[in-house]
């Protein structure tokens, strides 16, 4: 155990930390259901998910039956020239569950590739379309797409994370993210703002890309469905296609299967991943609509222009397949409706700590806003200390289960976010 977080320590990565002085990690040894199991015994309830991905918890027998069925028969094939039953399987399903019109596939590695996929279909639709100077994209501030270059450029240019990237990214066109609060009423001075936006670089732009309803990663921000459906409107309008970045929202967490039906729009592009495989390994898919795909190829020389090594890997494919079917057999809605509430009760209690900015929750989506950044490794010690598997990012403490968790469980979550948070050990 001590030569493991040696050599760890000494040659091991993880996200967002130094070689020089990373923050401390703990050893999983196992996973079933809820729980992650450390290597010294102890048992922590999962608040994370994985981030955002593992909606059915750890283990589960019908995702390790699909993945052992396929690796018996077929790990992996290029996807050039050839094609196989599991992307077949695992399209098929997501066809069933997005709208009509998005029924061109493509499955990539992750979901900032997925992101980087959908970037490339709008600026070859731009070419294929006879509108060479669309090459750039509009998004919103405090949006977050993912790691890789041209997903950071759309990515806030001002969070901590991209910044030190900004002077070697593409320049993007950013709007003001919109008005905190998925019930708020329509900020008629920010649609004008986000039109005027639009005025103005209407003929550089190849899309807006954005993640609708709930900004994950960029700061947990939840807004009104009629700033989508705006956007909507006025991208069909100007002939600009629209990104949806469904990677984190995707799969009901929202309360929806797909946030984006809070806003009843269909988007041209749509990148889904993370639950996808329900969290236990990694998928991405891009959705195009018919007259994307037709835009991106005019004729026969224009193919689309990407082709990952392990573009629908069968082991992914065959286990996402499996973990549709899951979702869709379950009561998913009741499921994340009961999280919902239970979060509602069990985090409002926090706004009234000094320290706490904002209590929000939509779906199994439970956010408590600190007023200052918090020292994530002694938060992650407390919650370690108590039980649970939380780990909070600049001022936000936040957590999105597995669907499958049970009322006790949540409520020793809850329990451990009020009591940490109240303490609050990085005062
Ligand atoms: N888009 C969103 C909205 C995300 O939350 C993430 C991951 N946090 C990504 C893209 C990137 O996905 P991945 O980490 O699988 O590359």
């Amino acid at each position: 155990m001590n030569n493991l977080a040696d050599f760890d320590r000494r040659h091991i990565w993880h996200p967002y930390t130094s070689m020089t002085a990373p923050l401390p990690v703990y050893y999983a040894d196992s996973a079933e259901g809820v729980r992650i199991r450390l290597a010294d015994g102890r048992e922590l309830i999962d608040g994370m998910a994985s981030w955002w991905a593992a909606i059915h918890g750890y283990r589960h027998p019908a995702l390790n039956a699909a993945l052992t069925a396929q690796a018996r028969r077929m790990s992996h094939v290029m996807f050039g020239g050839l094609a196989h039953q599991p992307a077949a399987d695992v399209v098929e399903r997501l066809l069933a569950l997005v709208p009509e019109a998005l029924d061109c596939v493509f499955l990539s590695d992750a979901g900032s590739v997925a992101v980087e996929v959908a970037m490339k279909m709008a600026i070859q639709y731009a070419t294929g379309t006879g509108q060479p100077h669309r090459r750039r994209f509009l998004t919103l501030r405090g949006g977050y797409h993912g790691d890789t270059l041209h997903a950071m450029s759309v990515s806030d240019p001002h969070n901590g994370m991209h910044t030190l990237f900004s002077s070697a990214l593409p320049a993007q066109f950013f709007a003001e993210r919109p008005p905190a609060g998925f019930d708020a009423p329509t900020d008629e001075h920010y649609i004008g703002k986000l039109a005027a936006l639009l005025d103005r670089h209407e003929r550089d732009i190849a899309a807006v890309i954005l993640e609708p309803i709930v900004q994950g990663a960029g700061g947990m921000h939840f807004y009104a469905p009629a700033y989508l459906r705006f956007l909507r409107e006025q991208t069909a309008r100007r002939g600009i296609l629209l990104i949806l970045d469904e990677i984190a929202t995707g799969f009901g967490r929202t309360g929806r299967m797909f946030a984006h039906e809070h806003a009843g729009i269909v988007p041209d592009i749509l990148c889904v991943g993370k639950a996808l495989t329900g969290g236990m390994m990694t998928l991405g898919a891009t959705l195009a609509t018919r007259p994307v795909a037709e835009g991106i190829s005019t004729s026969a020389d224009l193919p689309f222009m990407h082709g990952p090594t392990f573009m629908g890997n069968p082991l992914a494919c065959a286990v996402a397949a499996a973990s549709l079917d899951l979702l869709c057999a379950s009561p998913w809605q009741t499921r994340v409706e009961r999280i919902g509430k239970a979060f509602r009760e069990g985090l409002e209690p926090c706004r009234s700590l000094p320290d706490v900015a904002d209590v929000r929750v939509l779906g199994a989506i439970g956010v408590v806003e600190m007023r200052e950044p918090v020292d994530v490794a002694a938060f992650q010690h407390e919650f370690v200390k108590r039980g649970v598997w939380i780990r909070p990012f600049g001022r936000l403490v936040y957590i999105m289960p597995p669907y499958c968790i049970e009322p006790s469980d949540l409520a020793t979550l809850t329990r451990a976010i009020r009591e940490v948070v109240a303490l609050n050990p990085t005062a």
